[in-house]
């Protein structure tokens, strides 16, 4: 074949391969192009492992942990839920869950945001909340990392079901990331770290993050809201930890 005809045929095949799979509908979670849909940010597979990932009807109704059945849930039992009325998410943080949480935190994808917040809309109950309230980040964190990541989960929330934000807590100390301390340290590293700015008397409140894994950051700021005189705290998380025992 003459050099000129190769040359028009490559040249097809990858004008071919653009059309058929933009490079925008790139799967989010396995980053494969070809098998993305142009609606989707992410793949029909990723998609149903999404919904396999999800919180089991069986895990606790107050905070989502496994339980099982007949048994008390001893995570419930813990000092760490007692200033937390109860939680509500949609799914537990493996796989797919943690490249999409990730894409959102990371990479600046403003494409897994809106499947997040969907998922968490859907995760919530029918009954009233005064407020969405984001865990802070410290001022030189937010820095380093451009944007809250949880003020921006609220923002989806506020779209979806019109509850106010309100930015109630900050933080008072820099600490550092929960992620690279073992579980049992990360107690002692956030506590006392946040404190109230507003009022929180007498407010319904819904605190948001991203993920709770050890619940630590939760319950500190669960903690300072309820000594502000918050009526109540729920929190509302894309996923939850499930610790092996
Ligand atoms: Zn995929
Ligand atoms: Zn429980």
């Amino acid at each position: 074949m003459p050099e000129k005809v190769k040359r028009w045929f490559r040249r097809g095949e990858g004008l071919l391969t653009e059309w058929l799979y933009p490079r925008a509908a790139n799967c989010l979670c396995c980053g494969d192009p070809r098998r993305a849909e142009t609606t989707d940010c992410l793949c029909p597979r990723c998609r149903k492992a999404l919904r396999e990932q999800r919180v089991p009807p069986q895990a606790c109704n107050r905070c989502l942990s496994p339980v099982r059945r007949g048994v008390p849930c001893a995570f419930c039992a813990s000092p760490l839920m007692r200033p937390i009325e109860k939680v509500f998410a949609p799914f537990r943080y493996r796989r797919e869950v943690r490249r999409l949480i990730h894409a959102y935190k990371f990479g600046a994808c403003g494409e897994a945001l809106p499947t997040l917040c969907d998922a968490m809309a859907d995760a919530l109950p029918d009954r009233a909340f005064d407020c969405l309230t984001p865990v802070p980040l410290h001022p030189r964190r937010l820095r380093q990392r451009g944007f809250n990541q949880a003020l921006g989960l609220c923002e989806g929330l506020n779209q979806r079901t019109g509850i106010p934000i309100e930015e109630l807590l900050i933080r008072t100390r820099y600490h550092r990331p929960q992620s690279r301390l073992p579980l049992r340290r990360r107690g002692a590293n956030v506590t006392g770290a946040f404190a109230v700015e507003g009022d929180a008397k007498g407010k319904r409140i819904l605190l948001v993050d991203d993920v709770r894994t050890s619940g630590s950051t939760a319950h500190a700021c669960a903690r300072a809201l309820m000594k502000a005189g918050a009526e109540s705290v729920c929190l509302c998380v894309a996923a939850v930890v499930y610790r092996k025992k």
